[in-house]
């Protein structure tokens, strides 16, 4: 299969930036020069490790093992010691590759170390690899469970880089911002991976702030990429900080996925820069499936359209797939493409419970269809998906409207079992003041004038914060839900 990063090796791109951490940056050809160091030191690996912290060494060990061959897995290094243990004996790495100045805790530290050094020189080499062999092993966000690896072969790497590049029209005069952590498919595969394919740059934060991102989109960033807690924390910000407004006013592109965007948050960003975020939705099983496209008008609450090369359906329980485009009935999501991964690392039976016969990936996440084709997820079937009174209710228009009310800072929805409605609809509530927090009946009054009365929570429980992972996801286990 021909280079993932074609301007690696290109003639015309060597003086062109590539990458820029805080004050640390390199070139296409130093890049390249540091990769192809470190990609010959590890030539005959089976799997290595990758000390994922935010810098420039991650982005390099990528590129390295990427350019030779050997699939590797990003560790996060915020992870405890039995996650590691778990992740490492389930992926077996032979080495673990980490910046010089990193500490690596146990049980990583046992495993044969090579320091990254971003000042090597090397020459890539000249790969020899298949469209199906594996590129890297990515475990998921353990949102509904414990993290499985994701082997992500080559081949989805480029399918969803290159259907993002025309849904956005990103080309390699694009700078790219971000403060993504870099061990999931966001920060990684998009957020680094993403612009050294086309031959553009990114700008990474370090640690994520709203003073970062106005600083990098006015000295002539294009792009933003962040979960939805990160625009939330803009959309705090903005109505006292006019610096960061106009640099988002100017951005060519701001773009959030991870998990649902709240159209409360969309609307303020809107309305103070007069852009509108774009919501693209993926998972690590899939890499990237839908997105609003850069020249269609994004709507709140929609992830837009299926991606070029990825074909996608809504099924009732027993796979039949749904036809009606009417916005109204839920289905699961399930896709097919050349952007899937191949398989749960040693999880036979959970690779072919994911799969239809027939080859469609269950992604578990519940959607509507509109007339348009507009993709709009009404939440994941096992946590977000209420049946109370004959209803099928998504918990998404339900946060939505919760968040709308001026006392709610935070707002999850779950459901529990009812002896009359067979679940009943529980609100989850930071409130803004929590010395005088928006009373249950007030707020049931508020989502049943929005939506409809039997989409009122029943219950309404008041907490100082939401139980989220680090991707800002709130993990509604925590909450007694699925
Ligand atoms: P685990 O599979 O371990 O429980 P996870 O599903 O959170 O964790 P990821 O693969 O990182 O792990 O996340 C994919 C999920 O994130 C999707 O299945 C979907 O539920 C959610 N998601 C991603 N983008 C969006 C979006 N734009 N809107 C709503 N949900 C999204
Ligand atoms: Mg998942």
């Amino acid at each position: 299969m021909p280079s993932l990063f074609p301007a690696l090796s290109d003639p015309g791109t060597t003086r062109r930036p590539a990458l820029r951490f805080g004050e640390r940056a390199l070139t296409y050809a130093e890049l390249a020069a540091a990769a192809g160091a470190l990609a010959g030191r590890i030539g005959n690996a089976g799997r290595v490790a990758v000390w994922a912290t935010p810098s420039l060494e991650t982005a390099v060990a990528a590129v390295a093992a990427l350019s030779a061959g050997v699939p590797f897995v990003p560790l996060n290094p915020k992870s405890g010691e039995r996650e590691l243990g778990h992740i490492l004996s389930d992926s077996a790495p032979s080495l673990v590759l980490a910046a010089t100045d990193a500490e690596l805790p146990s049980p990583v530290g046992a495993l044969e170390r090579i320091d990254v050094d971003v000042h090597g020189t090397g020459v890539l080499p000249e790969g020899h690899t298949g469209e199906g062999d594996p590129a890297l092993i990515v475990y998921t966000s353990g949102t509904t469970g414990p993290p499985k690896g994701a082997v992500i072969p080559r081949r989805a790497v480029a399918a969803t880089l290159d259907a993002l590049a025309d849904a956005w029209q990103w080309t390699a005069d694009d700078v790219l911002v971000h403060g993504l952590p870099l061990f999931h498919v966001h920060g990684l595969v998009l957020g680094v991976l993403g612009p050294l394919r086309r031959g553009g740059s990114v700008r990474h934060l370090g640690r994520f702030s709203t003073d970062g991102v106005a600083r990098e989109l006015g000295e002539g960033a294009t792009m933003l990429f962040g979960v939805p807690t990160m625009y939330h924390r803009i959309a705090e910000a903005l109505p006292a900080d006019p610096e960061l407004a106009k640099a988002l006013a100017g951005a060519r592109l701001l773009v959030s996925g991870s998990a649902a965007l709240p159209v409360h948050d969309h609307e303020r960003i809107a309305a103070a820069t007069g852009r509108r975020v774009i919501e693209r939705y993926g998972m690590t099983e899939t890499l990237m499936n839908t997105s609003v496209r850069a020249d269609e008008e994004p709507r709140p609450g929609t992830v837009g359209v299926p991606l070029p090369g990825v074909e996608l359906r809504l099924v009732e329980d027993d796979d039949s797939p749904i036809t009606a485009d009417d916005g109204e009935t839920v289905g699961e999501i399930q896709v097919r493409g050349p952007n899937l991964f191949t398989g749960y690392l040693n999880r036979p039976d959970a690779t072919a419970g994911a799969f239809t016969a027939d080859g469609w990936f269950r992604t578990g996440d519940m959607a509507v269809r509109e007339a348009d084709g507009y993709v709009r997820i009404v939440g994941r079937k096992a946590t977000d998906l209420i049946k109370s009174g004959g209803y099928k209710i998504g918990a998404g228009e339900i946060e939505n409207a919760l968040l709308e009310h001026p006392g709610v800072r935070e707002a999850a929805v779950t459901g529990e079992p009812d002896d009359d409605l067979g679940e009943r609809i529980v609100a989850w509530v930071v409130p803004v003041d929590p010395a005088a927090p928006p009373g249950a009946g007030e707020l049931a009054d508020h989502v049943a004038r929005r939506l409809a009365p039997h989409k009122r929570p029943r219950v309404v429980r008041h907490l100082d914060a939401l139980p989220r992972n680090d991707m800002g996801k709130i993990i509604k286990r925590a909450l007694g839900a699925g």
